[in-house]
């Protein structure tokens, strides 16, 4: 057990169960949504914009703080209120306001993975958090259902496919034009939904028309063929291929020099 900062925590295996419940008669309600840092995958992204009727550029600029990991990997943070408190931006006296689109983060607290392999998770047991102290009690499939974290974790499965791809075991690093590329097909989806559409991205890649048109209306959808444009153009995989005519013109082109 590991007692820092007014917490303990405490290692969960994956049939690990635990009590907590959290309430708005609980005198810390709110309390805890304030001074965190809050990593936003793009499927939170995508929910939070939606939620807000933002544009995912609109969003990304008054609500995140990119920043950028080791590889070049961006990072995209919550960014809290520049308040005393400082506040996240979505808290209000009645809880959070965009609730049903909450990140991913603030759905599996009090519990945080222990690692990206393994399925076991640490749970962080603030002293200033009273919600330990009710005795509903919960396995770790209990409060993912009850949080709605399947979809999130489908949609985050795909993204992690990403992040610890074999392209970064190997020590490469994005450099910054890569870099854009990634978060722009992950995180700013409405400016690659333009890139995809204004452009002739579909006269250049064979992609059925049924999906072109998912893609047109379903923002996970979206998201989804983000990830595959990133594999293809990122790391050389077969997730998409060029229209026979345009493959043939290259080979054309090759075959001049
Ligand atoms: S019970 Fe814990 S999670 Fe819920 S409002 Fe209080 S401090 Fe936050
Ligand atoms: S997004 Fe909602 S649940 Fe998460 S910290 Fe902000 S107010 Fe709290």
């Amino acid at each position: 057990m590991n007692e820092e900062y007014g917490e303990k925590r405490l290692m969960l295996s994956p049939e690990g169960e635990f009590k907590f419940l959290c309430h708005n008669e609980l005198s810390c309600f709110n309390v805890c949504c304030a001074d965190v840092n809050i990593f936003l995958t793009p499927y939170d992204v995508l929910r939070m914009k939606k939620a807000m009727g933002l544009s995912s550029g609109e969003f990304l600029k008054d609500y995140t703080i990119p920043l950028l990991g080791d590889e070049g990997l961006p990072l995209v943070v919550l960014k809290m209120r520049e308040d005393e408190n400082k506040q996240c931006p979505f808290v209000t006296p009645c809880g959070c306001e965009i609730y049903e689109d909450r990140p991913w983060a603030c759905r599996m607290y009090p519990l945080f993975p222990a690692s990206s392999e393994k399925e076991e998770f640490l749970m962080g047991k603030k002293l200033s958090c009273l919600g330990f102290k009710e005795e509903k009690q919960w396995t770790i499939d209990e409060w993912k259902k009850a949080q709605g974290i399947e979809i999130y974790d489908i949609m985050n499965e795909s993204y992690k496919e990403i992040t610890h791809h074999d392209y970064f075991l190997k020590a490469n690093k994005l450099d910054p034009g890569r870099s854009k590329l990634l978060y722009t097909a992950c995180y700013d989806l409405d400016e690659f939904k333009k890139f995809l559409f204004e452009t002739r991205f579909f006269d250049i890649y064979d992609v059925e028309r049924e999906i072109i048109e998912r893609v047109k209306e379903d923002g996970e959808e979206l998201l989804s063929f983000g990830y595959r444009w990133v594999r293809f153009n990122l790391f050389g995989e077969d997730t998409l291929r060029l229209k026979d005519k345009v493959f043939d013109k290259v080979l054309q082109a090759k075959r001049k020099f």
